[in-house]
């Protein structure tokens, strides 16, 4: 086997006769030989015409292909039983390992099943009703559900990123995330992946109980987790030697029933900032230096900046995508974004945050101890949602919104650009709603960011408040060989809530290891 790169045009497939080629260039063979040829990573190069990059592995004829195939799942009707709790990202990948190892998951999940769920999201954005426990953020696949679905991870375990992408693409994502350096799904492909997982699972002998809503975890004499849940509210036991605890960053309510079971929870730092939309075309023309290419899809771009001491930095950024409310109760504001895989709408957003540290929080919040940075996250969302309904918003979810040059000044907007925001946004003084420590920071990088991407300064750009859920702004402590919680064996925290990932893929892999640890107990 031989490695090349080769670049070549941008497009949906590479040319497979040039790469015939020059594989046997590569090998050494004549041009009429017929090598196979793997195309092991993509990659577009911007920096002047865009191209796309490709590695390449040439194989003689007759050489044998390393089997990309993933272990099997194995029927696991009768097999012992391990809980997890959330079907999120760490829950079901934590599912399929469980399977591939002849256990057999029992998932519980406080939302409903992604069918039921898109009816609630539409409901959130076009009427503003919040279902508390199905929602951008709460139910089948998780947070990642309606998102980019972007695949990229800073998680340098090749090994453990092909399991997860190997799997999805099982599960009907596009085999293209294989190859991508920059990998993404989208919304309107990650339901059915999402479904097709559920259906692998139950199949071989796993469950789902969805709507159903953990309340309390605790360990018997006997050697189990009990683990107690509520549905249409009908009080349910669950028991197992073994329970994964997968349940997002967002669910204030596991983290207080854990902290009264007096297992171990720490403060841990988090970022917060805003939103910014541009419209596409901006971008597109940064990246792409005015070029318009078929095939070549909405701009990316990702940033980090030193400011004052802190990580300022973009985050989950969508190109061509929009912006969600992504709030799990009422009478706060909690933007976030999403795009189908087309990456097709007129905007390109992405959040940008200022890393903040448990020091960072102002004084009173201290005594709150592990929850400190958590009643920050809520107070400053909470600032959002009064400044508007303030104002006489129309709709509950409605966003504050600033220009980023008037942002920067520190003036209102007295207008404001069209945005993909649904339910709708409200001119607000954001330089003001956002605590000066985090302010003073994201004023400093608007411009300096410029100098790289000519044009994201401007006042055609808008700042909605506010992005708060970037990532568990508490820890769940746990030991860091056996991944239980030293406060209670048997139990896994896991996953991004746990503080243990961030993003899909991490969080997948996350799943994969606490499922092994739980598995080492049967
Ligand atoms: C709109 C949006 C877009 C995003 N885009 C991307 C992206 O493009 N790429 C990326 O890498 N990341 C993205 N993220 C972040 C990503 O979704 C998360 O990092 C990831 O989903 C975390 O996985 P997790 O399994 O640890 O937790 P979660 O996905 O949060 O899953 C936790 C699950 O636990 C359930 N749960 C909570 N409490 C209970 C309880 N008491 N009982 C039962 N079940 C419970 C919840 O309902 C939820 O389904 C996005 C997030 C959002 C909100």
């Amino acid at each position: 086997m031989k490695e090349f790169e080769i670049t070549l045009p941008v497009g949906p497939a590479p040319d497979r006769e040039r790469l015939r080629l020059e594989a046997c260039r590569a090998l050494g063979l004549p041009k009429t030989a017929q090598p196979s040829v793997v195309v092991l990573k993509r990659s577009l190069d911007a920096r002047k015409d865009p191209v796309y990059r490709y590695r390449v592995a040439a194989y003689a004829p007759g050489e044998e292909l390393p089997s990309s195939e993933l272990p099997p799942l194995k029927d696991v009707h009768d097999a012992p039983s391990v809980i997890v709790v959330g079907a999120g990202p760490a829950g079901l990948f934590a599912a399929i390992k469980l399977v591939e190892l002849g256990l057999r998951p029992v998932i519980l999940e406080r939302g409903q099943d992604v069918h039921r769920r898109k009816a609630d999201v539409a409901s959130l954005s076009r009427d503003g009703v919040l279902n508390p426990d199905s929602n951008y953020c709460y139910g089948e696949g998780g947070a990642g559900t309606f998102s980019d679905g972007k695949l990229f991870t800073r998680s340098s375990k090749r090994g453990d990123i092909y399991e997860v992408l190997g799997r999805l693409v099982e599960f009907g994502a596009s085999p293209d995330i294989m190859i991508d350096a920059h990998p993404h799904i989208g919304s309107d492909k990650l339901p059915a992946v999402v479904e097709h997982i559920r259906e692998a699972i139950i199949e071989h002998g796993g469950s789902y109980h969805f709507g159903t809503k953990v309340t309390s975890v605790s360990r018997l004499d006997s050697g189990t987790i009990a683990v107690e849940a509520v549905r249409d509210g009908e009080s349910l036991v669950f028991e197992s030697p073994a329970v994964i605890l997968a349940t997002g960053h967002s669910a204030r309510d596991v983290y207080e029933m854990l902290s009264a079971r007096g297992c171990e929870l720490q403060a841990k730092g988090f970022a917060l900032g805003v939103r910014v939309e541009h419209p596409r075309h901006i971008i597109d023309n940064a990246r792409y230096h005015g070029k318009q290419i078929p095939g070549l899809g909405a701009a990316e771009y990702s940033f980090v900046e030193q400011v004052l001491d802190r990580g300022v930095f973009s985050f989950c950024m969508c190109p061509g995508g929009v912006l969600v409310p992504s709030s799990t109760e009422d009478g706060t504001v909690v933007l976030n974004g999403m795009s189908n895989s087309a990456r097709n709408s007129k905007w390109s957003n992405a959040g940008v945050v200022v890393q903040i540290e448990p020091e960072d929080v102002p004084e009173k919040y201290r005594p709150a101890g592990a929850f400190a940075l958590m009643d920050f996250q809520h107070d400053v969302e909470k600032a959002m949602y009064d400044y508007v309904q303030g104002k006489g918003a129309k709709h509950p979810f409605a966003a504050p919104g600033q220009r980023m040059k008037d942002f920067c000044r520190g003036i209102e907007s007295v207008s404001l650009p069209a945005s993909s925001y649904f339910p709708g946004v409200v001119s607000a003084p954001l330089h003001e709603l956002l605590p000066d420590f985090i302010y003073k920071r994201m004023r400093l990088v608007f411009p300096t960011v410029d100098r790289k991407i000519h044009g994201y300064y401007t006042n055609d750009a808008l700042l909605l408040g506010v992005e708060s859920r970037t990532s568990s702004p508490i820890r769940i402590v746990r030991d860091s060989e056996t991944l239980e919680s030293p406060s209670m064996s048997g139990l896994y925290p896991c996953g991004e809530g746990a503080g243990y990932s961030g993003g899909i893929v991490s969080s997948a892999i996350d799943g994969i290891r606490c499922a092994l640890a739980a598995a080492s107990r049967f």
